[in-house]
């Protein structure tokens, strides 16, 4: 195990970052594995990973799919995955059983062992949303997480590869607790704008809204942003809503027709509701600004290629694709991280 972020936080926090999704992926000299560890869950709210034209009152309802599975293949063009080594997504599957098939991987003749595997937990994703991060059933969560990870380095030990195989663990997001008295109901705006529930798009931590093309978005901001100044809004000066254009540039949130063109954003730890329904909830999310300390995961490198107990300074996790590519000495598509990040966290070829 080489690399955690720089600043390391205290128990909680590391506990709370864990929330995350946790990703793990692998790599031996022939052989790279991928850990993906969620604290997204499969079954519960991911408003920011929502498709476009899904009403908010349909955010309740659970999905089957995993929006970090998704988020997570970066992949363009044309790569054939034979159909016995990428199964599709299924959350049923116990978490035993998906290191299992990582490590059966390791037992094929060479030819046919995959130079790139991924496992994904949806823990403690899944708990967090439900009980927010610093209740007893996240601690409970961690450790199942850290005995399959435990599994998986037995069982890589076991085959004597644990030390030429690259492991990268990641998760992709951190986890704040809320509760219903800091939340912000748009129905309260009403003195100065309705928002009928057809214009949103999506709430909680991520307020996005179209509104019908003959509304002018400007108008639709600035009425908001009167209304949540006013001091009559509960909660309503910790709520900033943009024209997407308008949105600070180190959010990179503007430059696609799926961006709604109206983005609210909550100070940490609030909520945006339709309406006050009377459900009282404390719970936790995630999709707060990334410059939040509470949204950050964690990154552990382990192999060939990671000096043993070197601590790194934070970055962002867009950078994990060139180190990947590079690890794995292949070409990638273009993508956001920079070109130079591989080369600051690896050591160079050959070096053991
Ligand atoms: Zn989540």
């Amino acid at each position: 195990m080489a690399i955690i972020p720089d600043e390391t936080p205290t128990t909680k926090l590391l506990i709370s970052s864990l929330l995350l999704t946790t990703f793990i992926a692998i790599s031996s000299t022939a052989a790279f594995a991928f850990l993906f560890f969620s604290s997204a869950a499969v079954n519960h709210h991911h408003h920011h990973d929502r498709p476009p034209n899904r009403t908010a009152a349909r955010e309740t309802q659970s999905s089957s799919r995993d929006p970090n599975l998704l988020r997570w293949v970066p992949i363009r063009g044309s790569w054939i995955c034979p159909e016995n080594y990428c199964a599709h997504y299924n959350g049923s599957v116990p978490f035993e059983d998906r290191v299992d098939t990582v490590l059966n991987y390791f037992d094929l003749p060479i030819d046919e062992m995959p130079v790139f595997m991924m496992l994904y937990f949806e823990d403690p994703n899944h708990q967090g949303h439900m009980v927010g991060p610093d209740h007893p059933r996240i601690t409970k969560s961690v450790k199942n997480i850290d005995r399959m990870i435990g599994r998986l380095i037995d069982g890589l030990e076991k085959r004597s590869v644990f030390q030429d195989v690259t492991i990268i663990m990641v998760g992709d997001h951190g986890m704040v607790g809320t509760c219903d008295k800091k939340y912000i109901y748009l129905d309260d705006l009403g003195s100065w704008i309705e928002i009928p529930e057809e214009w949103v798009q999506s709430v909680g931590p991520v307020l996005s809204i179209r509104p019908p093309s003959d509304r002018s978005v400007s108008e639709v901001v600035a009425k908001m942003n009167e209304g949540l100044r006013s001091g009559k809004v509960k909660n309503g000066d910790k709520l900033r809503v943009y024209r997407k254009e308008d949105l600070p540039e180190r959010l990179h949130y503007s430059g696609s027709e799926r961006i709604p063109p109206i983005i609210g954003l909550v100070e940490e730890g609030f909520k945006i509701e339709l309406k006050d329904l009377g459900n009282p909830e404390c719970a936790g999310a995630h999709g707060y600004d990334n410059a939040f300390f509470s949204m950050r995961t964690i990154f552990i490198g382990h192999g060939p290629r990671f000096a043993r107990g070197r601590k790194v300074p934070t970055f962002e996790n867009v950078e994990i694709y060139n180190l990947i590519t590079s690890i794995l000495g292949i070409n990638g598509a273009p993508n956001n991280g920079s070109s130079s990040f591989a080369k600051t966290m690896l050591l160079p070829h050959n070096h053991h």
